[in-house]
């Protein structure tokens, strides 16, 4: 199997472990590479206080305990000379280990060059390492003039920088072993880590993968970060619509299937009739080609709707848009469904301004309107009232199409919009449309950009509706 660097689990555990070199390398450097430097500084600031105090001994010509006690605290020895190069004073914390020991060999031409140095300084002093070969050890070498009234003075004082290299010694051996736990431990936490993160995305895989075949009951886990949370609730969302349009695929292939077979059937039989009995008798024949031709025009209206509908919510056609009479066309459309008025004894009332102009395709609008038309009348109440209403608002006109019928329950309304969508889901073939109505209408207004809905209550009826901008304000709107 191939090796994958870009996975979680691998890239977490390699962030973490260049942090923690990172963090170790940096420890390394102020800890070791640094120290020797700090610890001469700080080794020459505690000389400089014993020089201070020399200093001080000069000034009042007293060299008593306090130097004594300064030189062994601090772990130096000197020695102090007058500008005629004779010493004067001398304090020894050392030994045999001191630099300016009496039997140290060179000692007189050393002070001579000392002095020379200290001459020619500008700041007055000095700081040297030097090797003290009888011991084999660094040493700091400390000098410095003092000029006070009676003259000038020379400081020069020793201390050991011994136990640096011991120090450090133990501190790269700790540290060695310091770097293998904190890299042992931090490899450890950032595998926990990055198994944490990394798990919930694998199983969400695992589901994403289960729904790429089709299985729309999969569950995406949420996990214990916000984001993985997030995803898994986005995930299953859009699962749910999946699912829905799923099932509204199925029911559209089984609902035109049966739309397209029943007239068939139809045709079918009655073509045999006409073939086996009624061919020669007229009047019978006419009866049975009539209802051919009925079942005919059914299917006519079906691929007309689809194709339709599939040029509208693919915005194939353009729209026409125009100013026209709202009003009127309430009128046109009543005009065209009278027969249907009349036959179930329908009383309509229009509650509409006389000139309301509106901006759309006229053509649309009245087809929507005469879907929204027929639904009522299809659904009309005990009352047998169809009201029709236009509101003038104040950005637009809403046009209203209410009946008192059966009404919508919460749950079905968003769905009524969805192409072959039944309340009752038996697909019972429509006598008078095709069961695309609503989609085509809610395509159109979509198409429109408009805004549009139902209010509806169970056994109370329905309220559909839709808005559209004017076309001319009337007067007694602002
Ligand atoms: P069709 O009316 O041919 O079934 P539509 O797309 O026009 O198709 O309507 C979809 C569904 O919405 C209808 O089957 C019906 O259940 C519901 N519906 C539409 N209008 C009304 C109404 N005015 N009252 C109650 N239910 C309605």
């Amino acid at each position: 199997m191939k090796f994958d660097f870009r996975n979680i689990r691998f890239r977490t555990w390699i962030y973490f472990t260049t942090l923690t070199l990172g963090v170790l390398v940096m420890l390394w450097l102020f800890q070791i590479v640094l120290l020797g430097s700090s610890f001469r500084n700080m080794k020459i600031s505690q000389v400089k206080l014993v020089a201070d105090t020399l200093e001080e001994g000069l000034s009042n010509n007293v060299f008593g305990r306090k130097i004594q006690i300064s030189a062994v605290q601090n772990q130096v020895c000197g020695l102090v000379y007058n500008n005629r190069e004779k010493l004067l004073y001398q304090v020894d914390a050392l030994g045999m280990g001191c630099l300016f020991n009496e039997t140290a060999i060179g000692l007189t031409q050393r002070v001579n060059d000392y002095i020379v140095d200290l001459d020619e300084s500008v700041s007055q002093d000095f700081a040297l390492t030097v090797t003290n070969n009888v011991i084999q050890q660094d040493m700091l070498v400390y000098g410095r003039k003092v000029s006070i009234p009676f003259g000038d003075y020379y400081i020069f004082l020793n201390a050991p920088l011994l136990p640096l290299d011991s120090t450090i010694d133990i501190l790269k051996e700790q540290f060695i072993y310091v770097t293998l736990l904190v890299f042992i431990l931090f490899s450890i936490v950032s595998l926990l880590i990055s198994q944490r993160i990394s798990r919930p995305i694998e199983q969400m895989k695992k589901s994403a993968l289960k729904l790429a075949e089709g299985d729309y009951e999969v569950q995406f886990e949420q996990g214990e970060f916000t984001e993985i949370t997030d995803l898994a609730n986005t995930l299953n969302r859009s699962t749910a619509e999946l699912k829905k349009m799923d099932e509204l695929r199925k029911d559209l292939i089984a609902n035109v299937t049966h739309d397209i077979k029943t007239p068939l059937t139809m045709i079918k039989a009655y073509a045999e009739m006409i073939k086996d009995i009624s061919g020669d008798n007229k009047i019978k024949r006419e009866e049975h080609l009539n209802v051919i031709l009925d079942e005919v025009d059914h299917l006519d209206h079906l691929a007309q709707d689809l194709t339709q509908l599939t040029q509208l919510q693919s915005n194939v056609l353009g729209l026409k848009i125009e100013s026209f009479n709202i009003t009127e066309f309430i009128y046109q459309a009543l005009r065209l469904v009278d027969a249907m008025i009349i036959e179930q004894g329908i009383e309509v009332e229009v509650l509409a301004p006389e000139h309301v102009f509106t901006l759309g395709d006229a053509q649309r609008i009245l087809q929507v309107l005469l879907n929204f038309i027929t639904n009522a009348i299809k659904y009309i109440g005990a009352d047998k009232k169809l009201i029709l209403q236009v509101l003038t608002e104040k950005q637009y006109v809403r046009v209203e199409v209410i009946d008192h019928g059966v009404g919508i329950s919460e749950e079905d309304q968003p769905y009524i919009w969805d192409r072959y969508y039944k309340i009752d889901k038996h697909h019972h073939r429509n006598l008078s449309g095709t069961g695309l109505g609503l989609s085509i209408a809610s395509a159109i207004l979509k198409n429109h950009h408009a805004r549009y809905g139902v209010v509806s209550v169970l056994k109370q009826g329905s309220t559909f509706w839709f808005d559209l901008p004017y076309a001319v304000k009337p007067d007694h709107i602002l």
